[in-house]
C-alpha cells in the first residue's frame, strides 16, 4: 500500500519530465527526417549534417567525443551503380531472347553481382537451402558448374528454426558459387515485406562495400537477377512445373522438385564505380568503477537511410523518420538521461551512431572491427535499436536475441520495474536478430540485443505493424506526418536507459547461453 503510495507519487513526479523528454525526442525526429536532409544517404553532406546534429547532442548530453576525428568515426566506402542503359537481361528460348524490363519484369541485386556477361542454362534448385543437420539440403548432388540457379526467395522449407535457415541460406549461397555457376536468378516472394512496385526502384540506390573489406570476390557470381513474381511463370513456360504449382508448394513449406528449365539467361551487367567517406558517431560515458570501466557497452542505431529516388507521387525523399531517425532519437534522448545522471554507471558506455546500415551493416561493421577504446579496453555488449516502431502501446518490449544470452535477465529487470512484459519476437522467421547493426557484433562473438515495441500475433496491433511494412517500411511514405504514438515513445524512451543502466552495472560480463547458435565456440553464423 504504502509501496504504491510512493509509486504513484514518483510516477506523477516524473511525467512533466517524461513528456518533456518525449517532445525533446520527437524534435530530433522532425530535424533528422526533414527534407532538407535528403533521406541522409551514406556519403553524402546530408548524411555528414545530420552526423553533426547527433554530435552536438552528444556533446550537450555530457558525452566526450571518442572517435579517432573527434566526434567522428570516418569509414571509407567502395560506392557501385548499375549502368542500365549499358546492361540488359534476357530469357533466350530456341534461340529467341525475350528481353525482360528493369523495373518492371528483374532487377540487378548488384550485392552479389560482378560485372560482366552470361549465357547460360539455368537449373531451378527450390528454396537454395544446405541445412542437412535438418534434413534440407537443396544443392545435395547438383552439377551447377556453368549454369544460372534459380530460386525462390523469401520461401523457406518448413521445420528450420530462424538463425538455422539464415544460415544454411548462406550455406546454400556459397555452395552456389562454389559450384562453379555464373549466375543466381531469385524469383521475389509474392509476400514479400516490400511489394514488387516498391522494392523495384531501389534497385538504383547505390551500393557499397567498405574499402578495407579485401575479401576474395567484389560479388559473388558474375550475375543476380531478383524477378517479379508476377512474370515468373515465363522462366516455368514449357517445364514439367508451373510456377504456381511450384509456388503453393512453396507456400505450405514442402519440398520442391529439382528441375532444368527450357530457357537460358543471357545477360549483360555494367557497373560505374566511385569511392565515398561517411562517418559513424561516438560519444562516450566513462564508467565510475575503477576496473569494469574497461568494458564497454555500445548502444547503437543506425543514422544513415536511403537517400533520395524516383518521385513517387512528386515525393522523392525516403526522410527515414521511423528508419532510423526514431532510434537515433533514442540514442540522444538516453545519452541525455544517462549523462545527467549521478551516479553514472559502472561499465563505460559507448554511444554510436552508425552509417551505412541500408548498405550492408558497414558502418557497424567497421565500428566492430575498430572499437577505438583504449588497448585495455574490452567490448562486452551491444544494444541495438532500430525502427522499434511506436505506432502502438508499449505493453511488451519486443526483444531480438532473448534466448541467446544472459543479457535477457538485464531487460527483463528493467522491464519489470516498468511494469512492462519482455516478449521475444513473434515472427522469429524474419530473422531479425540478424538484420539489423546487432550482427556485427554478434558475428564478432559479443552478446547484443535489439529492442522494439511488442505485439501479439494475429492481434489488432500486429495488423499495424504489417500494414506499416506494406505501405511505409523503406519507402517515402516514412515520414513524419505518419501517425506516431507518442505515449509509446515517452515509455520506450523511460525503459530502454534503464535496460542500459542494468547492462552496464550487472556484476558479471555478458554472456552468451551455452545452447545458443551464435555463441562463438558454436561457430558463430558466418
Ligand atoms: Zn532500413
Amino acid at each position: 500500500m504504502r509501496r504504491m503510495l510512493v509509486v504513484a507519487l514518483l510516477a506523477l513526479a516524473t511525467r512533466p519530465a517524461a513528456a518533456a523528454q518525449a517532445d525533446a525526442w520527437w524534435g530530433h525526429v522532425t530535424a533528422l527526417a526533414d527534407d532538407s536532409m535528403r533521406g541522409r544517404e551514406t556519403g553524402s553532406p546530408q548524411h555528414r549534417k545530420a552526423a553533426e546534429y547527433v554530435a552536438a547532442a552528444f556533446q550537450r548530453a555530457g558525452l566526450e567525443p571518442a572517435g579517432p576525428d573527434g566526434w567522428f568515426q570516418p569509414v571509407r566506402f567502395k560506392v557501385r551503380r548499375i549502368a542500365e542503359p549499358r546492361s540488359s537481361v534476357a530469357l533466350v528460348r530456341g534461340g529467341r531472347p525475350e528481353a525482360l524490363g528493369f523495373g518492371r519484369d528483374a532487377t540487378i541485386n548488384l550485392r552479389s553481382s560482378r560485372a560482366g556477361k552470361v549465357d547460360a542454362p539455368i537449373v531451378f534448385i527450390g528454396y537454395g537451402v544446405r541445412s542437412p543437420e535438418h534434413g534440407h539440403d537443396d544443392l545435395a548432388g547438383l552439377d551447377l558448374e556453368g549454369k544460372v540457379a534459380v530460386l525462390l526467395s523469401g520461401a523457406a522449407p518448413a521445420g528450420i528454426p530462424g538463425p538455422a535457415l539464415a544460415a544454411g541460406r548462406a550455406a546454400g549461397g556459397e555452395a552456389i558459387e562454389r559450384g562453379g555457376a555464373v549466375g543466381v536468378i531469385a524469383v521475389a516472394s509474392p509476400h514479400a515485406d516490400i511489394p514488387w512496385e516498391r522494392y523495384a526502384p531501389s534497385r538504383l540506390h547505390p551500393q557499397m562495400r567498405l574499402a578495407s573489406d579485401t575479401s576474395r570476390h567484389a560479388g559473388g557470381t558474375t550475375v543476380t537477377v531478383v524477378l517479379n513474381p508476377a512474370v515468373a511463370e515465363r522462366l516455368f513456360a514449357g517445364s514439367p512445373h508451373t510456377y504456381a504449382s511450384i509456388q503453393s508448394l512453396a507456400d505450405s513449406g514442402a519440398p520442391l522438385p529439382h528441375f532444368e528449365l527450357p530457357v537460358r539467361l543471357r545477360a549483360t551487367v555494367a557497373v560505374d564505380e566511385s569511392q565515398a567517406v561517411s562517418d559513424n558517431v561516438v560519444g562516450l560515458l566513462r564508467g565510475r568503477d575503477s576496473l569494469l570501466r574497461n568494458e564497454y557497452v555500445a548502444l547503437t542505431a543506425h543514422l544513415d537511410h536511403l537517400g533520395v529516388g524516383q518521385p513517387v507521387a512528386g515525393d522523392s525523399t525516403f526522410n527515414g523518420a521511423m528508419d532510423n531517425a526514431s532510434g537515433i532519437a533514442t540514442l540522444i534522448e538516453t545519452a541525455a538521461t544517462l549523462g545527467g545522471r549521478s551516479p553514472r554507471p559502472r561499465r563505460s558506455v559507448l554511444f554510436v551512431a552508425v552509417t551505412g546500415e541500408e548498405k550492408g551493416l558497414l558502418g557497424s561493421d567497421y565500428f566492430a572491427g575498430h572499437p577505438i577504446m583504449p588497448a585495455t579496453g574490452v567490448l562486452v555488449a551491444d544494444l541495438n535499436t532500430d525502427m522499434f516502431l511506436p505506432i502502438n502501446p508499449l505493453r511488451r518490449l519486443l526483444v531480438n536475441g532473448l534466448e541467446e544470452s544472459d543479457l535477457a535477465d538485464d531487460v527483463r529487470r528493467a522491464a519489470a520495474r516498468a511494469g512492462i512484459e519482455v516478449i521475444t519476437d513473434p515472427e522469429p522467421e524474419r530473422n531479425a536478430f540478424v538484420r539489423s547493426d546487432q550482427f556485427s557484433f554478434i558475428r564478432r562473438g559479443i552478446p547484443a540485443l535489439s529492442l522494439k515495441v511488442g505485439f501479439a500475433l494475429g492481434s489488432p496491433e500486429h495488423e499495424r505493424v504489417l500494414r506499416w511494412r506494406q505501405e511505409r517500411y523503406h519507402g517515402v511514405e516514412d515520414e513524419v506526418t505518419q501517425p506516431v504514438d507518442r505515449k509509446a515513445a515517452e515509455d520506450f524512451n523511460r525503459v530502454y536507459p534503464e535496460v542500459v543502466t542494468e547492462v552496464a552495472n550487472r556484476p558479471t560480463r555478458p554472456a552468451w547461453y551455452p545452447t545458443s547458435a551464435f555463441r562463438p565456440e558454436a561457430g558463430g553464423t558466418r
